[in-house]
């Protein structure tokens, strides 16, 4: 069985055909700029990688190309569309319309429409990548599976906000979280390596990355996440300031003369390690400048790595203990000074990490860094969201 999987973005479609028997990549790639000049079709399959320029107008056209990438008899995966068993897309938000995995049909596109405003930069790109693949592929099945979706399983006091409850039975205001999919997966993942039932686990999963979240999985479930009504919550990220009283952004709003929108996207995309260090939002500049004896960077990371810290206490304080920690994405996989300061004077939790295991390249496999003699296991384990949107979509079917 082969499962076709679409991130659609606002400008971007990013996809990946997956062979569901072995579960390995046959082809991937991303459309750029669509919708802009100059797009073009990054396509790799059997070891070759082309790059497509061409007008893509929306995301009809993008889809439309992506099949011909796909089917094409020089660089193509498979032989005919037909190959093609199903496809799964990703959706950043749910709002309670979907708590798990749904199939594309009229009636959920219709839910889909209800809960644009939730992401306005995502949703709507979404049902543009799903109506442009169902007009192409009309007898294909379809999942939509949900970056929330892991998250359904925080008790009512974690997800709730202490806003008047009437508020939140009418606009359906709480704590959704993100990456859904990959706290999912690394911490099924962390099970498997160490040879436990999920059941038995507290895990922390940290997924670091240009957003970052961190949740607490309680026998293979989520029970509270850092992520909010919105990704703009938790750590701060790379653009983005993480929790912040919302009387601050009120008053520089009232002082600079933004409004409210104004306010939210300097909240996402002016702020985070980019706003404090002023050097940039990618940790390997922030690293280097810091190693260069810039203060602001080494302000800014350390802000980062001292929230990190603080929500794995927290959530070691929520769920009574914690016998393993996980880290994951760009940073969480690439970074060791990250990973470093997050666990040090961790020894209330009995937690050490073994400081040259951390040092170590990422190879691309699970590596165990946990120190001699610590009580907690601490894992780096790079994250694969695609193949859970498969096999979610696999489920579905
Ligand atoms: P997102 O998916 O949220 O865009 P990623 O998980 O790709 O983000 O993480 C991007 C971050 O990871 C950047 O800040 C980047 O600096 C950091 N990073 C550090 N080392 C690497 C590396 N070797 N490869 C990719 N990203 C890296």
């Amino acid at each position: 069985m082969k499962v076709l999987v679409i991130n659609s973005g606002s400008s971007s479609l990013k996809y990946q055909l997956i062979d569901m028997e072995t579960e390995s990549v046959i082809a991937k790639g991303n459309c750029e700029r669509i919708g802009i000049a100059d797009s073009k079709l990054t396509h790799s399959a059997n070891d070759k990688k082309i790059v497509i320029e061409k007008d893509m107008p929306d995301h009809n056209v993008a889809v439309a190309l992506v099949l011909e990438a796909l089917t094409n008899p020089e660089h193509g995966a498979v032989k005919t569309m037909d190959e093609i068993d199903a496809v799964g897309h990703r959706v950043v938000a749910s709002g309670e319309a979907f708590k798990k995995p749904t199939l594309v049909n009229d009636e959920t596109m219709a839910l889909m429409e209800e809960i644009k405003d939730l992401a306005p930069l995502h949703n709507p790109a979404a049902i543009i990548g799903v109506n442009a693949c169902r007009a192409a592929m009309p007898n294909t099945p379809m999942g939509l599976v949900f970056d929330t979706g892991f998250h359904f399983t925080m008790p009512d006091y974690a997800y709730m906000y202490a806003i008047d409850y009437t508020d939140y039975e009418k606009y359906k205001i709480r704590r959704y979280g993100a990456h859904g999919t990959s706290h999912k997966f690394v911490s099924q993942e962390a099970a498997k390596y160490l040879g436990k039932d999920p059941a038995e686990l507290k895990i922390v999963t940290c997924h670091l990355g240009n957003g970052s979240s961190i949740s607490a999985v309680n026998g293979g479930k989520c029970v509270d996440t850092s992520m909010g009504f919105t990704p703009l919550a938790g750590v701060p990220m790379g653009t983005r300031s993480g929790d912040i009283d919302f009387a601050a952004g009120e008053y520089l709003a009232k002082k600079t003369g933004m409004n409210v929108s104004q306010a939210l996207s300097y909240l996402n995309k002016s702020c985070g390690m980019l706003g404090v260090s002023g050097v940039s939002s990618d940790f390997r500049n922030l690293t280097a400048a810091r190693d260069e004896g810039n203060d602001r960077a080494r302000l800014a990371l350390d802000m980062f790595s001292y929230a990190c810290k603080k929500y794995v206490g927290a959530y070691a304080a929520a769920m009574d203990g914690v016998d393993c920690i996980v880290f994951t994405a760009g940073v969480g996989e690439n970074t060791p000074c990250v990973r470093k300061a997050i666990c040090e004077n961790m020894t209330y939790l009995g937690l050490s990490i073994d400081e040259e295991k951390n040092e170590e390249k990422n190879n691309g496999a699970i590596r165990d860094i946990t120190g001699k003699d610590s009580k907690v296991k601490v894992l780096i384990i790079p994250t694969n969201e695609e193949l859970v949107i498969a096999r979610e979509t696999v489920e579905l079917l």
